[in-house]
């Protein structure tokens, strides 16, 4: 039998970047908030290339200035490589307003650093400390959690934000998992020591498209210490059918079967393991109910294609912390309205052009010899990660105009 110990205002699962925003910001504004992260910080976390938009969140929960300062690697744009052809797109060229620049990051110091500067605002963050049940139907919800020594121990909150990432603690225990839609598929990754080849631009990410399969991609992310971290992700259907006999075979295989990428990384030599993950892309049916709010990727993850994840996780959580507050002043809020809609609403625009990419419509777009500048710079605000600023037209309309440009940008 477990006794109940505390009673919290709110509390977060899961320390990463979404479950740290969302309590960074509710601290500020004075709410009571615990965080109760079950892994010990420095931790691996795949999602290393972050979009400008990002900058904005950071800076509203006071973040931004530790981030600046602790020497990740500048970004500025994304590269896009097939078949011998280089297409760039600079951010600070976009449409939208903010931060045109951003970081790469390795997520196990990027990670601790975010928790690292909450704690030092004053944050309560727990570590080693796992959710395992979860009963929202009486108010204030009950939490049991287990502490590194096995013990047991509840907790009672208003109010439980989800922000277990791959954990999906409340879509499992409340069984909202939904099918995401897209097809499963699977990424194969490491760090290496790059020996970039002379002439690589470090300040963007490289995204390289197989040169047979347009649905087989490659992420190449540079750090600044000269390592990077290099994928490829392609259909489990299309894995399964190779002949490689394990991950590290597998990545090397493919990538040096695209021939720019080959030669950028002909002298990297790896020496981290390699590790896989499958069917990664989740949904649920919905994102908030009574005394919960799901929150980055334990909502919903589409695709890592145009480095959308860490964006989104900080988006659902900006967007959790303005409605709690408002809750806890007593006013009347529609967490459908002033939440899950808005978050949505970006998510889709994502969609649109993550469904783009792999039937091939946006890959004639992005590799489109003659863009028209303007359209290049709202084409630019989607991939710096501005889903939700609606005076770009590629936002307001993204399908209609996806649909229209790729019919002027189809070859031939
Ligand atoms: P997480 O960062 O996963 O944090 C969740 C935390 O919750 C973890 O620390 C975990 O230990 C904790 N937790 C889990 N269960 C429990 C529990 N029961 N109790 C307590 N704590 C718990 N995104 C980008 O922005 N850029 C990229 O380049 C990018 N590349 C990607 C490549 C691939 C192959 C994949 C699959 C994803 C990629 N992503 C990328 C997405 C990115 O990884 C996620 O979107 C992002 O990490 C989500 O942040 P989060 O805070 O929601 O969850």
């Amino acid at each position: 039998m477990t006794v109940v110990k505390e009673r919290v205002q709110v509390l977060v699962i899961g320390a990463g970047p979404a479950g740290v925003l969302a309590a960074t910001l509710l601290h500020r504004a004075g709410i009571g908030v615990r965080v109760l992260e079950k892994a010990r910080f420095p931790r691996f976390s795949i999602g290393e290339s972050l979009l400008p938009q990002s900058m904005a969140f950071l800076a509203e929960a006071g973040l931004l200035k530790a981030v600046n300062q602790a020497g990740f690697q500048y970004k500025e744009g994304a590269a896009f490589g097939h078949q011998g052809r280089y297409v760039d797109f600079d951010f600070r060229d976009k449409f939208s307003p903010g931060p045109g620049t951003t970081f790469q990051v390795k997520r196990a110091q990027f990670d601790k650093l975010l928790a690292d500067e909450a704690l030092k605002q004053g944050v309560d963050i727990r570590f080693g400390q796992s959710i395992e049940e979860v009963d929202l139907s009486v108010s204030p919800a009950r939490i049991w959690a287990r502490g590194e020594d096995g013990e047991p121990y509840q907790l009672e909150a208003d109010f439980v934000l989800d922000a277990s990432g791959f954990g999906r603690v409340l879509p499992r225990l409340l069984d909202l998992e939904i099918p995401s839609g897209f097809e499963p598929r699977q990424g194969v990754f490491t760090h290496v020591v790059d020996n970039a080849s002379e002439g690589f631009d470090r300040d963007k990410i490289l995204i390289s498209v197989h040169p047979e399969h347009k649905d087989v991609w490659y992420w190449l992310i540079p750090f600044s210490d000269g390592t990077s971290s290099l994928g490829v992700v392609a259909s489990q259907a299309y894995f399964e059918g190779r002949a490689e006999q394990d991950n590290e075979a597998l990545l090397k295989a493919l990538t040096f079967e695209e021939p720019g990428l080959a030669k950028v990384l002909a002298q990297a030599s790896f020496e981290q393991p390699v590790n896989c993950l499958k069917g990664y892309s989740a949904k649920v049916s919905r994102l908030c109910g009574p005394g919960f709010a799901l929150l980055g990727n334990a909502g919903e993850f589409l695709d890592p294609v145009f480095s959308s994840g860490v964006t989104i996780a900080f988006k659902s959580a900006s967007l959790a912390a303005q409605t709690l507050v408002r809750q806890f002043k007593g006013e009347t809020v529609d967490w459908q309205a002033d939440f899950a809609a808005p978050l949505q609403a970006g998510v889709d625009v994502f969609r649109t052009y993550v469904e783009g990419w792999y039937e091939g419509s946006f890959q004639d777009v992005i590799f489109y010899p003659e863009p028209q500048p303007q359209v290049k710079q709202m084409v630019c605000s989607i991939l710096a990660g501005y889903v939700w600023d609606k005076g770009n037209p590629f936002v307001a309309e993204s399908r209609r105009r996806l649909r229209a440009l790729a019919e002027i940008c189809r070859p031939g």
